[in-house]
């Protein structure tokens, strides 16, 4: 089994970290969660490697969708649009509390790309294509037939659209991811209870092994500790999603993937009063998405080829802001309320080599003399599960000689770690939330909060407060974020969160609401701060770096 690596200790999800796997996973977004996630399925020696935290890369700009697969349909990708709808159902089984139905008005203009009659027929067809989809899921996760809404009938719900030019619209549904972050977190914790490992804060430096003798492993350093340490493997997989050519770079192997990278912009709004999502395409081409979500409107992306490191393209520009308030605008009546932004959210999304979809592709580079190394290029939240599903498939087939003999998993009717179980509904879930752990002083709407977002280990959460009723007090008391002390001190117990970002912006929610107020930023620094061994003056550059990182995503918003 090899020796321990010790200096993970404190934070890695699953067993302790050794020095010998079968497989190594590059990147802790959904793509690389879910190829660890199938490989311990499988019974594999697993181990996750994230160099910040796990979802801190593209996987948290996402515009909180899981597909359909209607717009695949539009690019004539019948085989992807098939593949999501069965994905979002999935998913829905997976986790129930996590990922919701979500009906979407799609706006037809007569400048829209496709007519509206021909758009028609092709939701018929995808109609029939995705027949019994929701079958087996709780009774208010069911989704509709797509169904035409007359131009009278739109304007009324919809009485801010500009009706010059306006047809009327097709409603259709797809499912909504109500935090990514944690359903993320949920599979990290599956891939823990599968005897997998995972371990954020560590970066890949360089690839061990050479041409001929193949890749053998990798030099992981911790950015915490800033020691390294050589781990093998027979099997490392480069799942670092835009990176995946500095992966490469950083060993020089030969080969580079040359993906198509698009930054994708999102201005989180202020609710604006909307029941259902819209699609809709503006005078400038581009068409958006307005997303109700948490109280909140998520409205974009636009999307805009880059290359380079994604690093260097991870924030909004002005021109991203003007581009989508400009589509916005053109469908109006009247110019969007600038003063609903909240903040940008932008992320770089990995697309397959001259892709402009989810299509993915996955690369063994044993073709290049590097035996044991493979790539995995484009995928999508939606298509996760099945991108896991794959690439694990595909490394048995290529490398059976050299692992050892696995056992079957089959990923696709299995609730996560955390999920509720059997109940009728969701909504019949977060009421049993209401009367466990009595002891614990805390109100009907954030007990459901918590259930919402922690699925079954809400009750962790609960403990802490039934240990401590001072953790029942709320973070933002006032905002309408129902988020309480007691979730943050859980986030760094047994979350693996290390620093402010971790814990606002992925764990809990508030971070992912808007600016989180200093007052709040202070508090949870106050109490992380002795579970983390800072001192006063750690916690006051931890509290000054957060304040400043999020600024710069509102800083844009002032130039308008
Ligand atoms: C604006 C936008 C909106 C989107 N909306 C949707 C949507 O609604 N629905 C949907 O299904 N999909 C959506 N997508 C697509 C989806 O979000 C991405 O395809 C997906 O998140 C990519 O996941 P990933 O794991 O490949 O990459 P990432 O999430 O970026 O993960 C890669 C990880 O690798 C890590 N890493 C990099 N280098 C190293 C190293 N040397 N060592 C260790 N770790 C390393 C990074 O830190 C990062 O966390 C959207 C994408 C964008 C950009």
């Amino acid at each position: 089994m090899g020796e321990y690596i010790s200096m993970f200790d404190d934070r890695v999800r699953g067993p302790r970290v050794r020095n010998n796997y079968d497989v190594i996973v590059i990147g802790g977004g959904i793509s690389g969660v879910q190829i660890a996630r199938h490989s311990a399925g499988r019974g594999l020696r697993t181990l996750l490697i994230e160099r910040d935290d796990f979802g801190a890369g593209t996987s948290s700009a996402t515009s909180k969708i899981i597909h359909n697969g209607l717009n695949n349909m539009a690019h004539q990708e019948f085989r992807v649009a098939a593949e999501s709808l069965k994905e979002g159902r999935y998913l829905g089984f997976a986790a129930p509390h996590l990922v919701r139905p979500h009906s979407r008005l799609i706006v037809g203009r007569h400048w829209s790309k496709a007519r509206t009659a021909f758009f028609g027929a092709g939701m018929a067809a995808h109609g029939l294509l995705g027949r019994g989809r929701t079958e087996g899921l709780p009774a208010d996760n069911q989704a509709g037939a797509p169904r035409w809404v007359s131009k009278k009938d739109l304007l009324r719900e919809l009485s801010w659209l500009d009706p010059t030019n306006l047809v009327g619209a097709w409603r259709h549904d797809d499912n909504l991811n109500i935090h990514p972050e944690r359903l993320l977190l949920a599979l990290v914790t599956t891939v823990a209870e599968s005897g997998g490992s995972a371990i954020n804060h560590a970066e890949v430096t360089t690839l061990l092994g050479g041409p001929g003798e193949g890749i053998t492993g990798v030099r992981v350093r911790d950015r915490l500790s800033g020691e390294s340490a050589d781990i093998k493997a027979t099997v490392t997989i480069n799942a670092a999603g835009p990176w995946v050519d500095e992966v490469l770079g950083a060993w020089s192997v030969p080969a580079r993937m040359e993906i198509t990278q698009h930054k994708g912009v999102h201005l989180l709004c202020g609710d604006i009063g909307l029941k259902e999502g819209v699609a809709v395409r503006g005078e400038n081409g581009l068409r958006i998405l307005l997303t109700p979500w948490q109280n909140r409107t998520l409205i974009g992306p636009n999307e805009v080829e880059v290359s380079g490191n994604a690093d260097d393209a991870s924030r909004a520009t002005v021109a991203d802001v003007k581009e989508i308030l400009s589509a916005l605008d053109s469908v109006s009546r009247r110019p969007f309320d600038r003063r609903l932004i909240k903040t940008t959210i932008s992320g770089v999304h990995p697309r397959a080599k001259g892709s402009k979809t989810e299509r993915f592709e996955i690369h063994n580079h044993a073709s290049e003399g590097f035996r044991g190394l493979f790539t995995l290029t484009g995928g999508s939240w939606t298509l996760g599960r099945l991108v896991g599903e794959q690439v694990i498939d595909r490394v048995l087939a290529d490398e059976s000689d050299r692992l050892p003999p696995v056992r079957s998993f089959d990923s696709r009717y299995v609730n996560l770690a955390t999920s509720f179980g059997d109940y009728e509904s969701v909504a019949e879930s977060f009421e049993a939330a209401l009367v466990r752990r009595p002891e614990a002083e805390l109100g009907r709407e954030e007990r459901i909060h918590l259930a919402a977002l922690y699925g079954t280990d809400h009750l962790r959460v609960l403990e802490l407060i039934s240990e401590n009723p001072g953790l029942a007090e709320r973070l933002a008391p006032d905002s309408d974020c129902l988020d309480v002390a007691a979730q943050a001190v859980f986030a760094v117990s047994d979350e693996a969160a290390r620093g402010l970002e971790d814990v606002l912006d992925r764990r809990l929610a508030v971070g992912t609401l808007g600016p989180v107020p200093a007052q709040t930023v202070g508090k949870v620094a106050d109490l992380i701060a002795p579970l983390l061994g800072w001192d006063e003056v750690r916690r006051a550059t931890e509290v000054a770096e957060y304040l400043a990182n999020q600024k710069l995503d509102t800083a844009v918003l002032e130039e308008l």
